[in-house]
Parts: C-alpha cells; sequence; structure tokens
C-alpha cells in the first residue's frame, strides 16, 4: 500500500487553515492535521475535517460535454477546444464576458484575466466578490488607500475589544473564531450585534440584535457617544485622518443619538452606550465583519462607516486593532488580487492608467494587442445588460463559478443566462450554471495541483498536488492555456508549470514583487504587500500611514438609509440570509461530501417564535415564503434566536433557494446586490 500525506490549504473559507491530505494509493482518503500552521495550529472545522470527502465524487466531471439538440453528449478535448475557438473568433470583443473562480489559484485567476484582456480582447471580466465583498474593495479603498483586511488572523487574539457586526464568525470563519475566544480569554471584552442569536453571539459578553439594514444608523451612534464622552483618539485623529469635522458634525445629530437609534434598530439605547464606552475606552479594539455589512444597496456606506469608527479610535495601523474585513470564499482575495475585476489589473492597477495598460500589453506580446484601456462590466451589471439589452452580450466564459444559485433573484438570473448565444463552463461538477452551458470542461480541484491562494488576512499559501484529476479532467491553467492556443496564441501562454505563471504575476504585482515559490513553502507562507526578495511581508497594514498616496486615512460623513425593498403590508416581513458551518455557498461541494450532507441535508426558514405564533405556523411545517420575485417551499425552524419580525434562509440549498427571493437593487457604486435585506411573507402550505 502507497500512503503519503500532502500538506495542502483549506478549499472552503478565507481563512487559509492547512492541513494533511492522506493519500492512499494515489487517491485522496482523508485529512490530517497539520501543526505548523500559524494560523489554525493543527485545528480545522468540520467543512476542513472532511475536505476529501468531495474530491472523488462519483459526480465528477471526467470529459468534456457539448450541447447538441438541448443534450450534453461527451466529446474529445480537441473538439471542445476547436468549437470553442471557432465561436469565440466569431464574436466582437464587446460582446464575451468572462467570470472568474474564488476557487482556484492565483495562478488560473491570472491566466483567465489574460485571456479575457489578452486574447478575447474584453473588457468584461468579473468574478462572485462582487456579490460579497466588491463594497470592502471600494469602501476600504476609499477610507485608507488599499482595500482589504487591516490585520492579520493571529492579531486579533491580541485585542482588548472584539467588536463583531455583520458576522457569524463561528459559523463561517470558525478557526477565526478561535482567535476571538483566544482574545476573550486574555480578558477582552466581545461584542456581538447580529439579527440572530447565532454560535458568535452566544460568546458574547454584550450581545444585541437589530434590524437588518440599519448598521450606518448603529455605528454613527456609536462615533457620536465616543465623541461626546471624549473618548476619540485625538492624536490619530488629528496627524493621520482628513474630515474629522464633516464627520463629526453628522454623528452628533440628533437622528444618531442612543434612544433615536434605538428605535431604528432595535437595540436598546443602554447597549449602544455601553458599546461605545467599551470601544472607545479599550487599549485596542478590533472591528470584524462580514457579507452583513457588505451585502446592502448602501454596502460601501456600511463599510466606510466601520473605517471611520476604527479611525476615531485610533484602531488603524496598531495591534489588535483594525478594521477586519473576513472574505469568504478560500481564492476569493486572490481573485480580486490578481484583477478578476472589470477596472483593474494584479494588484490594484487601474486599467484605464494608460501606464499600466501599456505595462500589461507590453509584457503580453499580444501582436493584436490587448482590451482598450476602459472599465468593464460587474458581474450584476452583465446580467442586467443580458436582460434589458438583449444582443449586447453574446458569450461567456464562465470558470468554477455557479451565478445560476448565487446570483439574486434567481428568476432573472435564469433568463439572463439564456439570452447569451454561447456559454463555456469549466468547473468540477455539473452545477446549475453548467447545465445551461453549451461546453462544459472537466476540470480539477485544489488536491489536484500545484499553486497559490490569499486568505483574508493576504497571507499567500499553497496548494500542493495529491492525485490526479479524474478520467480526462485537466489542471485548470493547462485548460487555459490550451484554450489560448486554439485560439491562435500559444506564443502567449507558453508556461509549463504554476510556478512560471506565478512568477510572471509577480514581475507585474508590487505588492507581490517580492514573493516566489521558496518563499512561500513554508508554514508561515507570506502576507502581501510584499515589495522585495528581502521584505518580510506585510500582517498589519498602514503602520504610520495610511496607503493613500498622502499617507492619510480618509473619514466619510455618511447618513443611513433604509433598504430598497423595507416591510409593508404585503410582505410584512425583513429577509437575511447567510450560510451554516456544515455547507460553503452553492453546496457543490459540500453537498457532495457525505458526512456534511448528512448533517444537513437541506434547508430551512427561521421564523421568529412570535412570528410564527402569529402566522399559525408550527416548527418544521413546510412553509411558503414569497418575496416579490417569486417563491419557494421550505421547512419553518421557529425559534426564539431571531429578532421578532426579521426571518433567515441559508442560501446552500438548489431544492429551496433563498436567492429565489433576495432582491437584485444594488449598491450604486460596488454593484454588489442586497441580499442581507428584502421584504418577504410566509404562509402555511394549505392542499389544493
Ligand atoms: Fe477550512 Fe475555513 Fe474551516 Fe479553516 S475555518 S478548516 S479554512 S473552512
Amino acid at each position: 500500500m502507497d500512503l503519503k500525506y500532502v500538506q495542502t490549504t483549506c478549499p472552503y473559507c478565507g481563512t487559509g487553515c492547512s492541513f494533511n491530505l492522506v493519500v492512499k494509493d494515489g487517491k485522496v482518503v482523508g485529512t490530517q492535521p497539520y501543526k505548523r500552521s500559524p494560523v489554525n495550529e493543527g485545528k480545522v472545522c468540520p467543512k476542513g475535517t472532511y475536505a476529501h470527502e468531495f474530491v472523488n465524487s462519483p459526480d465528477r466531471l471526467t470529459k468534456p460535454l457539448i450541447k447538441k439538440d438541448g443534450k450534453f453528449v461527451e466529446a474529445t478535448w480537441d473538439e471542445a477546444y476547436d468549437l470553442i475557438a471557432q465561436k469565440f473568433k466569431s464574436y466582437k470583443p464587446d460582446e464575451i464576458a468572462c467570470l472568474s473562480s474564488a476557487r482556484v489559484s492565483n495562478e488560473e485567476n491570472y491566466l483567465l484575466m489574460k485571456l479575457a484582456r489578452g486574447v478575447f480582447k474584453t473588457r468584461h471580466i468579473d468574478h462572485c466578490a462582487r456579490l460579497c465583498h466588491a463594497s470592502t474593495v471600494a469602501g476600504l479603498a476609499a477610507s485608507f488607500g488599499s482595500g482589504a483586511m487591516t490585520n492579520s488572523i493571529l492579531d486579533i487574539a491580541e485585542s482588548k475589544c472584539v467588536f463583531v457586526i455583520g458576522s457569524n464568525t463561528f459559523e463561517q470563519h470558525p478557526l477565526i473564531g478561535r482567535k476571538i475566544m483566544q482574545a476573550k480569554m486574555n480578558g477582552a471584552k466581545v461584542i456581538v450585534f447580529d439579527p440572530r442569536y447565532t454560535p458568535t453571539a452566544k460568546q458574547a459578553d454584550l450581545y444585541a440584535s437589530f434590524y437588518s439594514g440599519t448598521d450606518v444608523a448603529i455605528l454613527n451612534c456609536l462615533m457620536g457617544e465616543i465623541i461626546r464622552n471624549g473618548w476619540e483618539d485625538k492624536e490619530w485623529v488629528s496627524k493621520r485622518a482628513k474630515g474629522y469635522e464633516e464627520l463629526k458634525a453628522t454623528v452628533l445629530k440628533d437622528d444618531y443619538l442612543p434612544e433615536n437609534v434605538e428605535k431604528v434598530s432595535g437595540i436598546a439605547a443602554a447597549d449602544l452606550k455601553k458599546a461605545a464606552e467599551w470601544i472607545g475606552t479599550a487599549e485596542s479594539s478590533s472591528l470584524l465583519y462580514s457579507m452583513g455589512i457588505t451585502q446592502h444597496t448602501v454596502g460601501v456606506d456600511n463599510v466606510k462607516s466601520t473605517a471611520n469608527l476604527q479611525m476615531l479610535t485610533g484602531n488603524i495601523g496598531k495591534r489588535g486593532g483594525g478594521v477586519n474585513a473576513l472574505r469568504g470564499q478560500n481564492n476569493v482575495q486572490g481573485a480580486c488580487d490578481m484583477g478578476c475585476l472589470p477596472v483593474v489589473f494584479t494588484g490594484y492597477q487601474k486599467v484605464i492608467d494608460e501606464a499600466v495598460h501599456k505595462k500589461f500589453a507590453d509584457a503580453w506580446g499580444f501582436p493584436d494587442g490587448i482590451c482598450e484601456p476602459k472599465n468593464g462590466y460587474e458581474v450584476t451589471v452583465m446580467f442586467n445588460v443580458l436582460t434589458e439589452n438583449p444582443g449586447e452580450l453574446k458569450a461567456m466564459y464562465i470558470m468554477g463559478e455557479n451565478p445560476m444559485l448565487s446570483d439574486p433573484d434567481l428568476t432573472h438570473a435564469e433568463h439572463a443566462l439564456e439570452q447569451l448565444e454561447f456559454l463555456v463552463v469549466q468547473d468540477i461538477f455539473l452545477t446549475e450554471t453548467a447545465q445551461h452551458a453549451d461546453v462544459v470542461l472537466p476540470a480539477s480541484c485544489y488536491a489536484e495541483k500545484e499553486g497559490t491562494q490569499t486568505s483574508t488576512e493576504r497571507r499567500v499559501q499553497m496548494w500542493r498536488t495529491a492525485q490526479n484529476p479524474p478520467g480526462e479532467a485537466k489542471v485548470d491553467w493547462k485548460i487555459l492555456c490550451e484554450v489560448a492556443a486554439a485560439m491562435g496564441y500559444a506564443a502567449q501562454f507558453p508556461y509549463q508549470s504554476a510556478e512560471e505563471i506565478f512568477n510572471e504575476v509577480a514581475a507585474l504585482t508590487p505588492s507581490y514583487h517580492g514573493m516566489n515559490y521558496e518563499r512561500l513553502n513554508r508554514p508561515e507562507a507570506l502576507h502581501w504587500p510584499c515589495p522585495t526578495e528581502d521584505h518580510p511581508g506585510t500582517p498589519i497594514l498602514h503602520i504610520g500611514k495610511c496607503s493613500h498616496p498622502d499617507g492619510m486615512g480618509v473619514m466619510h460623513p455618511i447618513e443611513w438609509k433604509p433598504p430598497a425593498e423595507v416591510p409593508d403590508a404585503e410582505y410584512p416581513y425583513i429577509l437575511t440570509t447567510g450560510r451554516c458551518i456544515w455547507h460553503w455557498h452553492t453546496g457543490s461541494m459540500t453537498r457532495r461530501s457525505e458526512t456534511l450532507d448528512n448533517e444537513v441535508p437541506t434547508g430551512w426558514i427561521e421564523i421568529n417564535t412570535e412570528d410564527a405564533k402569529e402566522l399559525g405556523i408550527a416548527n418544521k411545517e413546510m412553509v411558503r415564503a414569497s418575496s416579490r420575485r417569486g417563491k419557494v417551499e421550505v421547512e419553518a425552524k421557529v425559534t426564539d434566536e431571531i429578532k421578532k419580525g426579521v426571518m433567515f434562509m441559508p442560501f446552500h440549498f438548489a431544492e429551496c433557494a433563498a436567492n429565489v427571493l433576495t432582491n437584485n437593487a444594488l449598491d450604486p457604486i460596488a454593484k454588489i446586490p442586497e441580499f442581507k435585506a428584502c421584504a418577504v411573507k410566509v404562509e402555511k402550505i394549505t392542499e389544493a
């Protein structure tokens, strides 16, 4: 028996835990602790424990598929490439759009970005960061000049006060939750504000539930209390921030007095005052948030407000402080870093900057040039264009994304995909999106290739090859090289290894300049920015100065605005959505993991006990939940652990898809949809 252990990085959340894959006779059969990772020190959550189970699922795609007469038939790779090349050559650049993936490696994201801009010459490339943290990228960049989590995961344990708003950290990023507990054991106060009494909330010293969509009012209230009591960090504000007087004038308005914000948010004035005191007087205070803050039509405002609070209290560029935006998927940070966004190349170098555009065009050497130096469409805009202006976008290449379950208003998303003349999906399973494709390319999972991923704390870590892809499936970066070759650009995609691709990324990306596989091949890896080969990496950003050219942080005065859709007589409840600890995003991997799927085999809707009584709904009863966009039948979970008037659904489950109900109203800057607040009604299902 051939048995070996291959150290790698978890393919699920953005925490970036490491473990060993157990490989028996060439197949991945289990996971084992890897104790040298400073991130997780040998511990993993249930998803990490069973991260081997989906790898050899019988559902894995093993051959290319081409749709003929509405049905998929198996094809050779050459047949698939010939069809893709013939079709994509027939479209103009602006008729093509590409979606990259928060699941695949940095190297593969970089190559899809190069394929889009260099081979297809389209400006339209984006990925699912648009749906989770586009507001973080925009909001933190406006505040600090860099749109990423400011401090490291390890640093959270150093904090004297941890304020969690819009994150169920213990279920979504469990090994970051462990750092919150370490801070608490070291004497930190933990504050959790959330509409649900989550496992994270249960560990708080101060917990308050609130109405989804009132974050700016809450944060302004906290800042007003801090200023009124003289708890602000006057030195930090005077030396390092711009915009204080405007911010002060806003947050001191009567609207944001605790007694008034209690009426808007549902948080008792006394709790708001206590939270302000704990945050304002702590030696250091760390703020953690996730999609509860970002997935709103005011997502960028919410993010800027978190930054305002942390600047006001001097908790930027400081140990135990920071605005810690917890990124969702394993490599959503890396996909952004690799320029899979419609406005930037790698390292957030602007597409519209002519010097940057020339730098990439020169380095890539396409004889017929690259895309125009213009911004492209965000994924949410692509889907709106498809339905509102049919014929403008005609073809799409989707690598490792499943918008048919992850996008808001799924009826609209399906209608949009149906408008395409030609859709290519590169994935490991025949997902809900792949079922709409004209060509499906069987790809590889994290256990089948070498590469890097960048976790939420900007730590760039390695994947290592544990087994071969199944059947005729191929490693994603090789597929992209072969598509480029079929399009006539083999010379621009000459790579023989993932390392060669990474070296090209590092050469073109200032924040990755000092990285190479030799340096990353160690337990602690490296945090970007790492500008030179002797630079140790940067676990904490903005020490001494922010990343704006003048080094200053920018405070933004922000007024609270309600969500785009609020409860009314017809749809009287607020629906918010999220994840559970056993599943991940659209469930394409976790629902094919026997252990995880056995734990939670389907979805539910959480209904407050009093609301359920008024509606005559019993626990575990099937109910119909409806919004202005659609309806789903789903099991009721009647509980006191959700605020009256608010309902919650996990979004992993196709058979009761929460996103049939959600609203695709967008933040005007980040173009992120308002997943976290829409109006719904819930009814008993009566026999026809
Ligand atoms: Fe994987 Fe995240 Fe769990 Fe760590 S916390 S094992 S990265 S899912």
